[in-house]
């Protein structure tokens, strides 16, 4: 009952929420607790006593990069819906919080002329999402116009540069550091006429419409491209396209999507996911690495 009090006290808080809620694939078991703290220094007493309480905790965005198991997860998932400001503090220079959902970002930005977002208009995540996972499309990456992001860190606020943050290819220093949260970032953007910036919005949105499964559940792409070559090439070449197992589905428009098609666990999904890497190493000798994070599975 303590937990409960303390913690609908700084959060709103749910308790008979599951990972299907909160996931674009829609699969996964009961959360114990599930909970947005009101603002960044309600989430700082939050993880404060979630660690003298030895709860497990996580932080989940949009839940558009996870796959979670049936089990029920006996800890408290951190949604940062309420911490999602934004503001300019110059002509080339935004601060948004992690809880800002990206294509509403993008569409804003737009609207008042400010360009280098468009890349990630149709990713589906929130800012502390991709800024986790140095998301990108077309050739451009969130480590591009990241110029600083603002951590709680071992109980302090600190603000770490780009080269601290260690961005690769769908990648960061927070991958290694998972005790840290992600709060905010600063990013660079450069004024531009709204109709260029709608237009490449629409354009890179009509190029997802025609090679994307995007009316299915999915987490996005589920490999990450190997060098000099594209995953979905080798999954179709291995003639999974189409595959269905237990309800998890190889897509027919994007082979590297594996989709929900209706019943499907995380734990078919693994089995898929094997399935593919096997298959792929075994033809070309080229071992894919998960894009797609796997949890409480
Ligand atoms: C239809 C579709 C299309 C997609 N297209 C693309 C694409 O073009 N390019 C691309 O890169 N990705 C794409 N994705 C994948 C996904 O949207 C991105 O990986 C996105 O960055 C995930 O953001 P999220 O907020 O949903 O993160 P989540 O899936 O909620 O979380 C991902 C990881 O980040 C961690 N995390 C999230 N927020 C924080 C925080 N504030 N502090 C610390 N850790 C945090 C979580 O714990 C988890 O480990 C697509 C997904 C879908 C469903």
């Amino acid at each position: 009952m303590e937990i409960i009090n303390f913690l609908s006290s700084h959060a709103d808080l749910k308790l008979d929420a599951s990972f299907k809620d909160i996931t674009t694939i829609k699969m996964g078991g009961k959360i114990k607790y599930l909970i947005s703290p009101f603002d960044m220094n309600r989430l700082k007493l939050i993880i404060n006593f979630l660690k003298e309480y030895a709860i497990p905790y996580k932080v989940v965005g949009r839940g558009s990069n996870m796959v979670c198991g049936s089990r029920d997860y006996n800890g408290c998932v951190i949604l940062l819906e309420h911490i999602n400001h934004y503001h300019f503090e110059d002509d080339n220079t935004i601060y948004v919080e992690s809880g800002m959902v990206i294509p509403r970002l993008a569409n804003t930005l737009a609207k008042l002329g400010y360009s280098g977002l468009e890349f990630a208009s149709g990713i589906p995540g929130n800012l502390g999402g991709l800024v986790f996972m140095n998301a990108g499309a077309y050739k451009k990456e969130m480590s591009d116009i990241i110029s600083e992001v603002l951590v709680l860190s071992d109980g302090e606020y600190k603000w770490l540069n780009r080269e601290e943050c260690a961005f690769s290819y769908r990648h960061s220093i927070f991958h290694e550091r998972r005790d840290i949260v992600i709060l905010a970032a600063r990013l660079n953007l450069v004024k531009r006429p709204c109709d260029d910036i709608r237009n490449l919005i629409q354009d890179r949105l009509a190029r997802r419409r025609a090679t994307q499964p995007l009316d299915k559940p999915s987490c996005g792409s589920c490999f990450k491209n190997p060098e000099g070559d594209y995953a979905w090439r080798l999954i179709d070449g291995v003639g999974m396209r189409g595959y269905n197992y237990h309800g998890i589905e190889v897509s027919q428009k994007h082979p590297n999507f594996i989709i929900n098609a209706g019943g499907g666990t995380g734990e078919a999904f693994v089995a898929t996911l094997n399935l593919v890497k096997t298959r792929v190493l075994e033809e070309y000798g080229v071992s894919l690495r998960e894009e797609v994070e796997i949890f409480n599975c």
